[in-house]
C-alpha cells in the first residue's frame, strides 16, 4: 500500500464540502485524511474506503450499514461520526479529528505502561464499549491502533464495527487487509458467531500487552497467531511483570478465557472489577471457572460476581510456598467435593425417581411481569425465575419480551428435592433514554433516517440560512447531547439556502429612459421589455411600468417592462422590430455606469 495511490486526493474537495489536506494514516481497509469541513469550518478526519475494497459489494454494504449505526453512538470516549457519504465511487465517513496519538504509538514509545495508568484507560474503553454494546454494536476490532489517546489522558475509541471484512478467508486477501490478529478472540479467529464478549477478549489481550510490554501470542505468521488464540494459554502476565497485583492478572486472564462463557459477561461487569482494582489493588477476585471443564453441572450457572472482600495479597515468588500448596490442595478438595456431591445426587435420583416430574416450560413472552408472578404456589413449586432487562420502545415497560429456555422445553423438577427449573425472563424497561447525537451538518433525509432508527419522531422546519447548504440541518431542538427518550420528537431546522431579499418597486413614471435605468440598477432590478408608443410626452418619457410602485418583488431576479413615449409622430416599426430588445438599453445603462 503505497502513499502515492492516495496522494491524488489531497487538495480535492469531496461533496463540495470537505477539502482534503493530507494523509494521516493508512489502515487495512481504509485511508484516513485530515480535511477541512468548509460548511462547519472545522478540521475533520475523513476515512475513505480503499479502491480495491470499493469493488467488493458486500464490504461496501457493510461499511454503509455499520457506519450509519455507529453514527448514532454518542459518548465522550467514542470518536464522533459526523457524516457518511456513499454516493459515488468514493465512499467515506467523516469523523471528529483527534489531536492525539494511538495507544499503539504510545506503547511503542513507553514500552511497558504502568498498570494504574493502564487501568485508567481500560475503564474509559469499557465505558465506551458499555455504551456501544447497549446499542447492539460490537466493536470487532479492538486493538491499540484503534484507541486514541489525548494529551489530557482521555481515551477515544475509533472504528466501531466498521473495520472488519466479512470473509477473512478470501484467497486474494493480504495479511495487511486481514488486519492484526494479535487481539482477535478465539471465536472470531475460528469464524464463529461473535458477541460483545469478543470485544472483552481483545481488551484483555491489549491490557496484557500494556502491562507486560509483550503480546500474549506472538508468531511470524498470522495463521500461527490465530491458532494460538484458539488453542494456547498465554504466559501468565505476572510471570513477565512480577510487580502486577494478583487481581490484575486474574482480570486479564478472565477477559482472555477461550470460552466466552467463562469471561466477564459484559463490559459493565469487567468495568466494576477494573474500578475495584483501581481502588484496592490488593483485591483478589473469587475464581469462578470450574476446575474441570467436563463438569456439566456448572454449565449455565456461571455468573460474574466481583467480590468486595479483598483477601491477603499473594506475592509471587514469596517467602513461603505454603499458601500456594494450600491453594492447590483446597481447589483439589473442592473439585472432589463437587464430584462426590453429583455422584451422590445421581444415585438419589436413580433411587427415587417417583419424586420427579417432567414439566413443559410454559410461555411467558407477552405477559406482564410483576413481582407476584411467583406468588402462585403451583408456580413457585417448579420455577425459579431470573430477570434480565432490556430497553424496548415496542414493548411497554414490564412486558416479558423473551425467555430462556423457550416454552415447550421439557425439564425435570422435584418439589421434594427442591429441584426447580430456572427460567430467565427478559423484561422490557420500555423506551430507552439516551443522549441525542449531533445531526447538524447532515443532509436532512439522512438525519430523518437516523432519528427514525433511534426511535425518535422528527419534525422538519425549513428556514433560510446564510451559510448552511440548502437541504442540510443547521440546528436541532432539543440540541445534541440532550437526553431524549424513544418516541420523543426532535425538530430539525433545515436550511432553504440563502434568503431571497425583496425590494419595493420605485416609481418610474414621467422619468426619461436613462434616469430609469440608473434607478433600476440602484434597486437591484432588471430591465424587461420596452415598448414605444406614440405620445405627446417628450420622447423617451416612461408612460407605464409593469410592476406598480411599492410592489414588493425579489431582488436581482425581477424584470420590469416599460412603455415609453416615441413622440407624437411615432409609428411602430414592422412586426419583427415592434419592440426594442431588452439587451439594447442595459448596454447603454451599463456604459453610463462604468464611465
Ligand atoms: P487501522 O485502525 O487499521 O490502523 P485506520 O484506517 O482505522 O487503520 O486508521 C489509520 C490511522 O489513522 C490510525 O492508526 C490513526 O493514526 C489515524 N486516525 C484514524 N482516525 C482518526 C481520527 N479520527 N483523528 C485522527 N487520526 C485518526
Ligand atoms: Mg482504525
Amino acid at each position: 500500500m503505497s502513499m502515492e495511490q492516495f496522494e491524488k486526493y489531497v487538495g480535492q474537495v469531496f461533496d463540495r464540502r470537505y477539502k482534503i489536506n493530507k494523509i494521516i494514516g493508512i489502515g487495512g481497509m481504509a485511508v484516513v485524511f485530515e480535511a477541512h469541513d468548509m460548511l462547519m469550518n472545522r478540521t475533520v478526519a475523513v476515512k475513505m474506503l480503499k479502491e480495491e475494497i470499493n469493488n467488493d459489494a458486500q464490504s461496501v454494504k457493510r461499511f454503509i450499514n455499520e457506519s450509519r449505526a455507529v453514527a448514532m453512538l454518542n459518548h465522550p470516549n467514542i470518536v464522533n461520526i459526523y457524516d457518511v457519504s456513499v454516493k459515488d465511487d468514493i465512499k467515506y465517513i467523516v469523523m471528529e479529528y483527534i489531536h492525539g496519538i494511538t495507544l499503539k504509538n504510545y506503547m511503542n514509545r513507553k514500552g511497558v505502561i504502568g498498570w494504574k495508568e493502564a487501568l485508567s484507560y481500560m475503564e474509559q474503553i469499557l465505558r465506551a464499549l458499555e455504551h456501544a454494546h447497549a446499542k447492539g454494536i460490537i466493536h470487532r476490532d479492538i486493538k491499540p491502533q484503534n484507541i486514541m489517546l489525548l494529551k489530557n489522558g482521555v481515551i477515544k475509541v475509533t472504528d466501531f464495527g466498521i473495520a472488519k471484512l466479512p470473509n477473512t478467508d478470501t484467497v486474494t486477501m493480504t495479511d495487511k487487509a486481514i488486519g492484526t490478529v494479535y487481539y482477535i478472540s478465539p471465536e472470531q479467529a475460528s469464524g464463529k458467531q461473535i458477541d460483545p464478549r469478543s470485544d472483552l477478549y481483545s481488551l484483555g489481550a491489549m491490557l496484557y500487552e500494556m502491562v507486560t510490554g509483550q503480546l500474549p501470542f506472538y508468531a511470524e505468521s498470522s495463521v500461527s497467531v490465530v491458532l494460538m488464540q484458539v488453542n494456547d494459554n498465554p504466559v501468565p502476565p505476572g510471570e513477565l511483570n512480577p510487580s502486577l497485583p494478583q487481581g490484575l492478572e486474574q482480570l486479564i486472564l478472565c477477559a482472555m478465557e477461550k470460552d466466552p462463557e467463562y469471561r466477564y459477561q459484559n463490559a459493565s461487569d469487567m468495568m466494576r472489577c477494573v474500578m475495584q482494582l483501581r481502588q484496592r489493588p490488593d483485591t483478589i477476585f473469587p475464581t469462578r471457572k470450574p476446575d474441570s471443564e467436563e463438569d456439566d453441572a456448572f454449565r449455565g450457572k456461571r455468573k460474574v460476581t466481583p467480590t468486595d472482600t479483598p483477601r491477603r495479597k499473594r506475592r509471587r515468588g514469596s517467602y513461603s510456598m505454603f499458601p500456594v500448596i494450600l491453594g492447590v490442595a483446597l481447589s483439589f478438595m473442592i473439585v472432589m467435593g463437587v464430584a462426590i456431591f453429583y455422584v451422590l445426587q445421581q444415585l438419589i435420583i436413580a433411587e427415587s425417581d417417583d419424586d420427579y416430574k417432567t414439566i413443559e416450560i410454559e410461555n411467558f413472552v407477552g405477559m406482564l411481569y410483576s413481582g407476584n408472578l411467583l406468588d402462585s404456589m403451583e408456580f413457585a413449586k417448579y420455577y425459579n425465575i431470573e430477570i434480565d432487562s432490556v430497553y424496548d420502545a415496542d414493548a411497554p415497560a414490564n412486558t416479558i419480551v423473551a425467555q430462556e429456555p423457550v416454552s415447550g422445553t421439557s425439564r425435570k423438577v422435584s418439589e421434594k428435592h427442591d429441584q426447580k427449573c430456572t427460567v430467565m425472563l427478559t423484561v422490557s424497561l420500555g423506551a430507552q433514554t439516551f443522549k441525542l447525537a449531533d445531526l447538524t451538518g447532515q443532509e436532512y433525509r439522512q438525519a430523518e433516517l437516523l432519528l427514525s432508527r433511534m426511535g425518535l419522531a422528527c419534525k422538519v422546519v425549513e428556514e433560510y440560512h446564510d451559510t448552511a447548504l440548502d437541504g442540510y440541518v443547521y440546528k436541532m431542538d432539543p440540541p445534541a447531547g440532550d437526553t431524549v427518550t424513544s418516541g420523543d420528537t426532535v425538530t430539525l431546522f433545515v436550511s432553504r439556502g440563502q434568503k431571497v431579499e425583496y425590494v419595493s418597486v420605485p416609481n418610474f413614471l414621467g422619468l426619461i429612459r436613462d434616469e430609469a435605468m440608473k434607478i433600476l440598477i440602484e434597486n437591484d432590478l432588471a430591465l424587461g421589455k420596452v415598448n414605444y408608443v406614440a405620445s405627446d410626452q417628450p420622447i423617451g418619457t416612461i408612460l407605464s411600468q409593469s410592476k406598480p410602485e411599492f410592489a414588493s418583488v425579489p431582488k436581482s431576479a425581477t424584470k420590469i417592462d416599460f412603455t415609453v413615449s416615441g413622440g407624437p409622430d411615432y409609428e411602430p416599426p414592422k412586426v419583427e422590430e415592434e419592440t426594442e430588445t431588452a439587451e439594447e438599453i442595459p448596454a447603454e445603462g451599463e456604459n453610463g455606469d462604468a464611465s
